[in-house]
């Protein structure tokens, strides 16, 4: 009794750490790889040039924003969906 006791606890924390980690990168790449409206012409045709520039396709105006998303307001509105 009591074998299994102690790698138990400290394996699942580990476990749970990496889990979530991987899914936060998995989230950023998926955010950086999204095309955005242009805040310029409103196309759905802004890409990520590099880390925080950001190109609309169609009109060619290019700005600067978030490192992953063109405007950080995006990540506020999914962390909190009731602002007061
Ligand atoms: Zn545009």
């Amino acid at each position: 009794m009591g074998k299994t006791k102690k790698l138990g606890p400290v394996a699942r924390f580990r476990e749970r750490g990496g889990a979530s980690l991987r899914k936060v990168r998995a989230e950023i790449e998926r955010l950086a790889k999204q095309v955005y409206e242009c805040p310029k012409c409103e196309a759905r045709a802004v890409k990520r040039q590099s880390v925080g520039i950001w190109k609309c396709k169609k009109c060619g105006y290019t700005f600067a924003g978030g490192a992953y998303t063109p405007t950080t307001k995006i990540g506020v509105i999914v962390k909190k969906p009731k602002e007061t």
